[in-house]
């Protein structure tokens, strides 16, 4: 399978590391929209947000486990936004799950 996610998880692509765990990884993306802007991941392939089930929320659980700290070591005390991107209309381009951390500054009230 070819994943670009997958691949910064392997090693294989360069990536620059803010967290990690045995179940979630996090790195600077790559074209940031604000200030802070993180992708937080699930060590396993899940596709998106819209192929969380029961047999595999752990992982999810895991990822917002390891938002706030993610938060704190980046200094958001004032807020910051989560967004996961699904398919087509929500403009997904990376398929594995992946949660964007943003904040740094005071964002948009707008979410479309
Ligand atoms: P999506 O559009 O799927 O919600 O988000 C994918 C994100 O991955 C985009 O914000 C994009 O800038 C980021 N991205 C794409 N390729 C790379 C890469 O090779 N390295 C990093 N660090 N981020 C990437
Ligand atoms: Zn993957």
């Amino acid at each position: 399978m070819d994943c670009l996610f997958c691949s910064i998880l392997k090693g294989e692509i360069p990536s620059t590391k803010v967290y990690e765990d045995e179940a979630v990884y996090a790195f600077r993306d790559i074209n940031p929209q604000a200030p802070t802007h993180v992708l937080v991941i699930p060590k396993t392939h899940i596709p998106s947000a819209d192929a969380v089930s029961a047999e595999n929320s752990a992982a999810v659980a895991a990822v917002f486990e390891a938002i706030p700290k993610i938060a704190k070591l980046e200094g958001l005390e004032q807020g910051y936004r989560v967004i996961t991107n699904i398919g087509e209309h929500g403009c997904q381009s990376v398929k594995h799950l992946h949660f964007h951390v943003l904040g740094g500054k005071q964002l948009s009230e707008t979410m479309d």
